[in-house]
């Protein structure tokens, strides 16, 4: 499958002006990259050849076939090379503002095609008559006059240098590399630039990867690798290269996602040598506890991963777990279970959630569960008064309090246990990494349980939380009805307000959610403003209340305690209560500007219903005119209400970073691989890295290779093993 990269790629060439180049020379001194370039590519992290050489393009293009116009079949994408006629004339149309679109008619020999460029004022003045350049587009027939051919927003490349001169070897004749532009450096001088360093790259590149690996797997090395990416050969596979799929890109996908794995493998040995604090699991008494707690019994999937965390907790190293689990699928009694132990074994609990509502909650819940069994419960939340706080620090400090509720309060400074045995983090998607270590730096080496509601594809999750082990809740809890899903216009309105008053008539209760406060420029409708109308002229006879982030602490508080009793029916709320609020007698759930919402959060939403054996009802209101991702979105939201299948479609449609909100260290650590492409490769590589970790010394060998390579692999390691 492999073929030499010396056919196609540059070769130093004996008798061309050239002087040689290596890997650590600064790219501030190459030939195409003066002052300007070289600052806009050390803003991109690339400093030296070898970062500069670790840009891959992102896509080829075939410009040895180009497609003739006269056999464009329209519909599908192809790159032509043409050059601008005189006679279609090139005109910029201006919309309103400064939306410029520009037209130009362009001809091969074979026939005539239109390009029409939006906001393309920047091409006046630079397409002459005469001017050849490459289109790579979808073509399609002119909406208006059928018999016309055009490509709408194709990326364009001219050819050959101002003065007239050819085409070089680097743009035609050959599969060529595309780069995403940065800073002012377009695609082609990008690869102008790499093209001239290819051309004098004095050989060596050191390859890190153990040759048993290359060998297995017959990957090209390093070097070679490295050469045909940015110059395939012609007779390389342009659908294999653009699926990245070329020998010499799996090689550099497996070699980044190798790493990081190996960092984390590594970084799993270190923890397992740490002393922790072994708890011991009474299997009775925990049963019991088990008993006194719960109003129901637990499903399989809660029995399960108790079991896994009580197995993690008795041994001699901390435990790191992530507990997984859909909303509503009934984490947080696994997470108390798991208290249990810890305080049976007189150790002190801190559970960290993201919001002042769901701390409060936690708070109450944790109340009813420990204070009959005689434990005291302590809550840590900014802006409580001086006094109290300073009362709630002292408990905690000297022991007395056994379970420790609150938000990033808890992780500030003056907080101080006296024996932090687990430390529990929920929704664990909304922290970053370094708010987990610092909760656990509350503690000597605490067993640690991370929770979130956010559905993560397994494959996924060993890559973000490779170091965690993971517990998943795949089942809910009994007797829940499906929650019916709507898309429905504004227009409609009034029968939705009918429906959720009958409703409510009928004793349930029901959310109304906005995505502002208050009134802004965009447009949109804010909850303050249509709390008032709901509740003066909407819902006259109901008990409307309002919730948003921006009430003080004892509002929220007693909103909140009001909704819980009932006393509140119609919750009008802003995404305040998007994680964790649990009140099950809520059935509906209203959504208005639904298409302003990412698909992640419009399904944490929607869990705040359905959470009780009544049929729950979510109704998004959004145009029936949106189209792109918006419908994507609210389509996906009405399909299914599987949080795995909801995420695998939203990682599709905007990968991995977009997804987890706050971003992860995983995210960092790749410049080529892509999880969820590469998640084969992924697999692959975790499990060689974990072999491979096993033998300490021969591990430790391969991270000292690392060192040959740039500062930003070195980087991206240490994010690695710090996470
Ligand atoms: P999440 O996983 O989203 O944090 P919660 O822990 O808030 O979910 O639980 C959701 C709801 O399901 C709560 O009202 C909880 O009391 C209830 N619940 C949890 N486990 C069970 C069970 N085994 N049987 C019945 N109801 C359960
Ligand atoms: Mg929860």
């Amino acid at each position: 499958m492999w073929r030499s990269v010396e056919s196609a790629c540059p070769v130093p060439s004996a008798g061309s002006h050239y002087v040689t180049i290596s890997l650590t020379n600064p790219v501030k001194y190459l030939r195409g990259v003066g002052p300007h370039r070289a600052a806009a590519l050390e803003e991109r992290g690339i400093a030296t050849v070898g970062d500069l050489l670790g840009y891959l393009p992102f896509r080829y293009e075939d410009r040895i076939r180009f497609t003739r116009i006269a056999e464009i079949v329209p519909g599908q994408t192809h790159t032509i090379l043409a050059e601008v006629t005189s006679g279609g004339g090139s005109t910029v149309r201006f919309a309103r503002g400064r939306n410029a679109v520009f037209h130009v008619a362009v001809r091969d020999g074979s026939g005539m095609l239109h390009a029409r460029f939006f906001h393309g004022g920047y091409l006046q003045g630079r397409l002459k008559e005469g001017q050849r350049l490459v289109l790579h587009g979808k073509a399609d027939r002119d909406p208006y006059r059928p018999a016309r051919l055009e490509m709408v927003n194709p990326q364009i490349e001219m050819l050959g240098g101002s003065d007239g001169t050819a085409a070089d070897s680097t743009e035609v004749g050959r599969i060529v590399p595309i780069y995403e532009a940065m800073g002012g450096i377009s695609s082609r001088m990008l690869r102008r630039i790499i093209y001239g360093v290819l051309v004098n790259f004095e050989g060596n590149v050191p390859d890190p990867l153990p040759s048993e690996l290359l060998d297995r797997y017959h990957f090209p090395t390093r070097r070679e690798a490295l050469l045909y990416a940015h110059f395939p050969p012609k007779d390389e596979s342009i659908e294999l290269l653009n699926a990245f799929r070329s020998s010499a890109q799996m090689r550099l996908i497996f070699e980044e996602f190798f790493y990081y794995q190996l960092a984390l493998a590594l970084r799993r040995l270190r923890d397992h040598r740490t002393r922790g604090i072994p708890l011991r699991v009474r299997e009775g008494k925990v049963r019991d506890a088990l008993k006194r707690i719960l109003p129901f019994k637990p499903t399989a999937a809660q029995k399960r991963v108790l079991a896994e965390i009580a197995a993690d907790l008795e041994r001699p190293y901390p435990m790191h777990r992530l507990l997984e689990g859909d909303v509503g699928s009934g984490k947080t009694i696994v997470a108390f279970e798991a208290a249990t132990i810890a305080i049976e074994n007189d150790c002190q609990v801190a559970l960290m959630a993201p919001t002042e509502i769901l701390a409060a909650q936690h708070y109450l819940s944790a109340q009813r569960v420990f204070k009959p069994a005689g434990y005291a419960v302590e809550l840590i939340v900014s802006g409580r008064k001086r006094a109290e706080r300073a009362q709630a620090l002292e408990r905690i400090a000297s022991g007395a309090a056994q379970f420790v509720v609150g938000t990033h309060a808890l992780i500030e400074d003056p907080v101080a246990f006296k024996r932090l045995g687990l430390a529990i983090v929920d929704e664990q998607h909304r922290f970053g990494v370094l708010q987990r270590k610092r909760l656990m730096e509350k503690g000597a080496s605490p067993h640690v349980l991370v929770m979130t509601a956010t559905p993560i594809p397994r494959t996924l999750a060993l890559t973000l939380y490779g170091d965690l082990d993971l517990s998943v809740i795949d089942e809910m809890p009994p007797g829940r009805t499906p929650i019916d899903t709507r898309w429905t216009s504004e227009d409609k309105l009034p029968a939705v307000w009918e429906f959720l008053r009958r409703e409510v008539v009928r004793g349930r209760q029901g959310y109304v959610l906005y995505p502002v406060i208050e009134e802004s420029k965009q447009e949109l409708k804010a909850a303050t403003l249509e709390y008032e109308r709901l509740a003066t002229k909407v819902f006259l006879n109901l008990r409307v209340g309002l919730l948003h982030g921006r009430l003080k602490n004892e509002e929220k508080d007693s909103v909140m305690e009001r909704f819980r009793d009932n006393e509140i029916q119609i919750l009008v709320a802003t995404t305040v209560i998007e994680v964790g609020v649990d009140v099950p007698n809520a059935t509906v759930m209203v959504i208005e500007h639904a298409d302003r919402f990412g698909l992640a959060q419009l399904h944490q939403l929607r869990g705040r219903i359905g959470r009780g054996t009544e049929k729950s009802h979510c109704i998004l209101i959004a145009p029936k005119s949106i189209a792109g991702e918006a419908r994507g979105r609210i389509e996906a939201m009405v399909a299914t209400s599987n949080g795995f299948e909801i995420a695998e479609y939203d990682l599709k449609q905007r990968g991995p970073g977009e997804f987890f909100g706050t971003r992860q260290h995983g995210d960092a650590a790749f410049s080529v691989a892509q999880p969820l492409r590469d998640r084969e490769i992924l697999e692959l590589a975790r499990r060689e890295a974990f072999a491979l970790a096993e033998d300490p010394a021969k591990a430790n060998e391969v991270v000292a290779r690392l060192e040959s390579l740039s500062p930003a692999w070195r980087m991206r390691y240490q994010l690695a093993m710090v996470g």
